[in-house]
């Protein structure tokens, strides 16, 4: 077992970046931070920052040099840089082999189809014409997925027949990358769960939330203290293990037909968990931190019946939803600002209503947003 006074380093300084140092500071864990800029999310709150490109073998090298333990603010992580600290002998959680699967859609299939795990119909192709007699065999429309270098919905496409399929994988194929051809799922719902696991193997389940996304975008995470999938955690286990997980992971999957299929997993801390900031005991973070150090887990005993996370995006005029903070009494409304500049659509904050009553936390979490956007909410929601 690990122990507290161990030092973590993140290499990298985004909004879970960010929200890793806000768990770690009540335990007050040793932290320290790589991060491309000053002007970085979790930078700007941190003392304890080199600043050097988390790209750069070099800078992750020498930074590491400081740590017990590596972690990360996204599973992107560059080849050079793993090699780089493979050979450093760190100890990296999650470790550089479960972040090659998780980075890599092929990776994933291939490695859930061997393991028998329920997933949608797919063809792993690499050119033109194997992407044509893949969507063939699977009968249009397909989805098309990069099988690396998109997040937030780019990197996926629809194609409804054989000219939009050749004009997206062309693109693709000339880059060689791997494409991966699916079936459409009929999706009821869209689910998440987090899975938090150390290097012994002893697995905590979060509970199993509902995601509603807009053009690839996930826009409102509803939790249900309730809400018992026993499908989605026989699920989540398997794949914390079969990726040899440290850490927390997002397991994403659809509901269709009565069936959980998994859509894609992320091996960090995950949009879909920051509802466990307020609703759990601990959150998604301090999983991952205990689970990193390997010291006793977290808990996962409900604050409350439901919360509901909204996601806080760029207004389209540009303004800066951090002016509006202000003309929001606080009350049962927890804010969470990324500390990141506003561009339209970019993922800026969220916000989480806990409560008894579910429409009326669906209510309260989209009147603040509308009030911080100052964009009423969007059609569907
Ligand atoms: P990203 O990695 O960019 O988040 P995803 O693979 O999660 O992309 O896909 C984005 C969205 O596209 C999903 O949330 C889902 O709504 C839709 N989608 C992805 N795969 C399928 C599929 N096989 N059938 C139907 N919809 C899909």
């Amino acid at each position: 077992m690990g122990t507290t006074r161990e030092t973590i380093g993140i290499i990298g300084a985004g909004q879970l970046a960010r929200m890793l140092i806000e768990a770690a500071t009540p335990l007050d864990l040793d932290i320290r931070l790589l991060a491309a800029s000053p002007d970085d999310g979790a930078a700007r709150i941190w003392p304890r920052t080199s600043i050097g490109s988390p790209d750069d073998p070099a800078a992750v090298t020498a930074f590491a040099a400081d740590c017990d333990v590596i972690t990360f603010d996204h599973e992107l992580v560059p080849e050079s840089v793993l090699i780089a600290l493979e050979a450093s002998g760190k100890r990296i959680a999650p470790s550089t082999n479960t972040l090659r699967v998780a980075q890599n859609k092929q990776r994933q299939r291939e490695l859930f189809a061997q393991h028998r795990l329920p997933q949608p119909r797919h063809r792993i192709v690499r050119t033109v014409h194997g992407a044509e007699q893949a969507a063939e065999a699977i009968e249009y429309p397909v989805i098309v997925k990069a099988a690396y270098g998109g997040y937030d919905g780019r990197g996926v496409w629809r194609c409804t027949d054989e000219a939009t399929l050749v004009e997206v994988v062309s693109g693709l194929a000339e880059r060689s990358i791997p494409i991966v051809v699916e079936a459409e799922v009929r999706i009821e719902r869209e689910l998440a769960v987090m899975v938090a696991r150390d290097h012994v193997g002893r697995t905590t389940v979060l509970p199993t939330v509902e995601t509603v996304q807009i053009d690839g975008i996930c826009r409102q995470i509803t939790y249900r203290a309730d809400c018992h999938v026993p499908e989605a955690v026989r699920i989540a286990e398997i794949v914390a293990n079969v990726v040899d997980l440290t850490g927390v992971m997002a397991v994403e999957l659809f509901e269709s037909d009565g069936q959980l299929l998994i859509n894609e997993i992320a091996t960090r801390p995950h949009n879909s968990g920051h509802y466990s900031i307020e609703a759990l005991a601990s959150s998604q973070f301090e999983h991952h931190l205990r689970s990193v150090l390997g010291i006793a887990p977290g808990s996962i005993e409900p604050r409350a019946p439901f919360a509901v996370s909204v996601n806080v995006l760029g207004p389209d005029d540009g303004s800066d939803p951090r002016d509006r903070i202000g003309l929001l009494a606080s009350g049962d409304v927890h804010i969470h600002m990324y500390g990141k500049g506003a561009r339209s659509g970019r993922k800026l904050g969220h916000v989480t209503v806990l409560g008894d009553d579910l429409d009326l936390c669906i209510e309260r979490a989209w009147a603040a947003t509308e009030l911080l956007t100052n964009e009423p909410r969007p059609e569907g929601m």
